[in-house]
């Protein structure tokens, strides 16, 4: 199997990861995380020459989901007829998803509102989707629901707002769970190979290998 192909879309005002990932033989891919800028996320799709088979998100956070309800009335529906179903994440993030437009709104940031999910995730469900098989891990504390994609034989982590290069979510809002989030690190991703990649939600990729040998907070 070829390698996927990924380009990182930074969005909103919090620079958040929006990722595309697509494979290269049948240009079938997924975004994950388009928080807002979504005519940005539509060109880049565009230039890319992308059929969009699904929209996956991490977590109810304003800046990964923000912008999932436009990105899906705007993209061209499924070859059945369907939208672009929006999946993910775990449950527990639903009252996230359902408060995005009024935190937007509080902030003053524009183009960022509810949405709601085709479908929710759960701990070990395993979606087959650009070219990747991508398991689904659940890895609370920055959030209730926050889920995380790995793909093992592709060598790749998407982790949201879990791990970072030298850091880890922030856990300082009240539905936060510090312990809960560094437990979770060490049972769903560091019991993963070395060389695996991860992609986070914000600032540059690192691999499991690096923030096992310097990563302060683990
Ligand atoms: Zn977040």
């Amino acid at each position: 199997m070829a390698a996927p192909q990924i380009e990182i879309v930074v969005v909103t005002p919090f620079q958040q990861n929006c990722q595309l990932l697509w494979d290269a033989g049948t240009r079938s891919g997924i975004v994950v995380d388009p928080g807002g800028d979504v005519p940005l996320i539509l060109q880049r799709i565009a230039a890319n020459h992308l059929s969009i088979e699904a929209i996956l998100l991490t977590h109810g956070h304003l800046d990964h989901a923000g912008g999932a309800a436009e990105l899906r009335r705007a993209l061209p529906v499924l070859p059945d007829g369907a939208p672009v179903p929006v999946i993910g994440p775990d449950r527990r993030d639903a009252f996230l998803l359902s408060g995005i437009t009024a935190q937007a709104t509080s902030l003053g940031v524009p183009g960022m509102v509810d949405v709601e999910p085709d479908r929710y995730l759960h701990e070990g469900d395993v979606l087959e989707l650009a070219g990747c098989r991508l398991e689904v891990r659940h890895v609370p504390g920055h959030t209730p629901g926050h889920v995380v994609f790995i793909d093992a034989a592709q060598r790749l982590g998407l982790v949201g707002d879990t791990l970072f290069q030298g850091s880890v979510g922030r856990t300082d809002f009240p539905y936060c769970d510090g312990p809960a989030l560094i437990a979770a690190i060490k049972s769903k991703l560091m019991v993963l190979d070395d060389e695996i990649v991860i992609i986070p939600g914000h600032g540059p990729r690192s691999t499991i290998g690096a923030e096992r040998r310097a990563n302060p907070f683990l």
